[in-house]
């Protein structure tokens, strides 16, 4: 398990100042928040800018629940790379003796999910895993590309009130060949610095990797960060000294290709790419920012906001 980052007197003041606001509102678990009416309407206010910075391409639009299917996510490999970030619904259904066995579980305070069963639906840890199966099949010659959306969960409770385990992710995913791919991914970097700076955001990218279970996971993590596989776009949230991914572009070469049986036009195993927003994150980074009082932002985001 990753180990929880430690929470400094910055990343401590900025929750507290949310908290005290009202922005943000406890729920005794770490990393699961309720949000204001306002706070929402930022979130709104960045997802619609997202929206926009990839409208001209004509990504075909799909929306998915925050849960999605066990099977999908058994086949995604997702449990071999990241077994610890993984939430699953599980479900009672046994006899009534079961179910007093539960209840005394309850009472004596001890693990009452024992007694519970798998079910077909796992909580969705990134947006864009419902759409491979959807791809399988030879693409058309420009491949295919989709605006996707959704609620997701980690497991990865920490006090950095940017670590969340519930936050909404917004993506494009790029499906076609190699070369094509990988241009597509090359074009947005741009296009995500632009949109950061027109929200007034200061941003770098840097390569990362992604936080791969186990020790071969680390061998993984130093590969996909060597090859540049990962790049993040990082913003100041908790304060400048450790800034914060707000926006992903991922490059997964034909593995999911493979997974899915996708086929470029050209009968290759299709490449694939995604660029993530976390909109909670963008939302914090506005805050952090401007200041937690929307009504002294800059004119343009307040007018966008039509706060
Ligand atoms: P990733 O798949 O890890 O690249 O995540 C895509 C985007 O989702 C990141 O760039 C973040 O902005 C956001 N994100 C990832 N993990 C979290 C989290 N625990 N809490 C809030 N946002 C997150
Ligand atoms: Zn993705």
């Amino acid at each position: 398990m990753r180990p929880t980052p430690s929470a400094d007197a910055a990343t401590v003041t900025f929750r507290e100042e949310l908290f005290r606001r009202g922005l943000l509102v406890e729920t005794g678990v770490p990393g699961v928040y309720g949000r204001s009416g306002e706070f929402d309407d930022t979130v709104a206010l960045v997802e619609r800018l997202v929206m926009a910075a990839g409208a001209a391409d004509r990504p075909e639009v799909l929306r998915f629940p925050p849960v999605t299917s066990r099977a999908l996510i058994e086949r995604s490999g997702y449990l071999g790379s990241f077994p610890h970030l993984a939430g699953v619904v599980r479900c009672f259904d046994g006899s009534e003796r079961d179910h007093r066995a539960l209840l005394r579980a309850v009472e004596s305070r001890e693990d009452w999910g024992v007694g519970l069963a798998a079910t077909a639906v796992v909580l969705a840890p990134a947006a864009c895993y419902p759409v491979y199966p959807l791809l399988a099949g030879t693409l058309p010659p420009d491949g295919r590309l989709v605006d996707v959306m959704s609620c997701c969960f980690r497991h990865e409770p920490s006090d950095d009130v940017a670590r969340l385990q519930s936050f909404r992710m917004y993506e494009y995913v790029r499906a076609a060949d190699a070369q094509t791919v990988l241009a597509w991914r090359e074009s947005w970097l741009a296009r995500l610095v632009h949109l950061a700076h027109g929200m007034g955001l200061d941003v770098r990218i840097e390569a990362a990797s992604d936080p791969f279970f186990g020790r071969t996971g680390a061998l993984l993590a130093d590969s996909q960060r060597g090859q540049g596989l990962k790049l993040e776009v990082l913003a100041a949230i908790n304060g400048e000294h450790a800034p914060t991914a707000i926006m992903s572009a991922n490059y997964h070469q034909d593995h999911f290709g493979e997974l899915f049986g996708i086929r470029a036009h050209d009968g290759s195993v299709a490449h694939t790419s995604c660029v993530a927003f976390g909109l909670e994150r963008i939302a914090l980074a506005l805050y952090r920012r401007h200041g937690l009082d929307r009504a002294r932002w800059p004119q343009h985001l307040r007018q966008a906001a039509g706060a």
